[in-house]
């Protein structure tokens, strides 16, 4: 079972892994829910909270899958004063020389390989009625269908190590941000506190293929899960290939011990 990482080829890779949400897709959200105790919409508020977007931000968010980073944003202090801005900020300032020629009413894109996870995360976001302001664009982070230096941010959260060539992808961030934006990327990581990392071993290996069988019928998209987890650079080695794509500035915070991590690298 193992395909996480180097056990098959790439492209035996990418296919598993988009098998993998395509059947996830539905119960994705509750499961998160489940496995995480709701620890992961934590995890995620603080990460939006870090990166706090300015009125006409243009943020990406690749992997976005069901888009829950955009719906935490949403309900969020910072998102009701982002919703509020105006559609085209560069008008209401009585400036209408350089308007915005995609217009600016979409202020969040969320990118994502698979149609399935998109489709969800727009039935999601309609039920509560976010539609307004997000783009949903499907495409591979190892190629994003972007221009060069547009996106003044770029978050990705737990979406990196299902990539199937890690650096091509953070080469493709630093490609599509302006000079001065913002990388930011959530991913489970190395636990470094021994405390934590027998309780999460047990946990994780143990409870979570289990829970994936009783919840969603389905143990071996789970367990993989747990393995690609397991086999992504530790916190120091991703980095290290952050500033290898260019991102100057690059910061590390572990969260819970380490289950998580958060990076975060500026293009210069
Ligand atoms: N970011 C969301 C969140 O935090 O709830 C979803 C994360 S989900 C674990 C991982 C997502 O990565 C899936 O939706 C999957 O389709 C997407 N993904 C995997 N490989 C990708 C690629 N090469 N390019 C873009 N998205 C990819």
């Amino acid at each position: 079972t193992h395909f996480g990482y180097e056990n098959v080829s790439k492209e035996e890779k990418t296919k598993r892994v988009h098998e993998v949400f395509t059947k996830v897709a539905e119960k994705y959200d509750v499961m998160n829910d489940a496995m995480s105790l709701g620890i992961h919409r934590i995890w995620k508020d603080y990460f939006m909270q870090k990166l706090t977007p300015m009125p006409g931000t243009k943020l990406l968010d690749v992997a976005g899958g069901t888009g829950l980073i955009r719906v935490i944003l949403a309900n969020s202090k910072k998102m009701k004063n982002l919703e509020s801005w105006p559609q085209n900020p560069t008008e209401a300032e009585g400036d209408t020389s350089s308007s915005d020629e995609e217009g600016d009413s979409h202020h969040v894109t969320v990118c994502d390989i698979n149609k399935n996870m998109l489709d969800v995360g727009q039935k999601r976001a309609a039920q509560r009625g976010l539609m307004e302001g997000i783009s949903w664009v499907e495409g591979n982070a190892e190629e994003l269908p972007f221009d060069s230096d547009s996106m003044d941010a770029y978050t990705i959260a737990f979406g990196i190590r299902n990539v199937t060539r890690v650096q091509k992808a953070l080469d493709e961030a630093y490609r599509v941000l302006k000079p001065g934006g913002r990388f930011m990327c959530l991913e489970f990581s190395e636990v470094k506190n021994p405390l934590v990392k027998n309780a999460y071993d047990l946990y994780s290996f143990q409870v979570i293929p289990a829970l994936g069988q009783i919840l969603a019928g389905d143990w071996n998209s789970y367990q993989y899960l747990i393995e690609s987890i397991r086999k992504f650079p530790p916190q120091e080695e991703f980095a290290y290939m952050i500033e290898e794509a260019g991102f100057a500035c690059v910061t590390v915070e572990n969260l819970s011990g380490g289950i998580a991590a958060i990076h975060s690298g500026f293009k210069l």
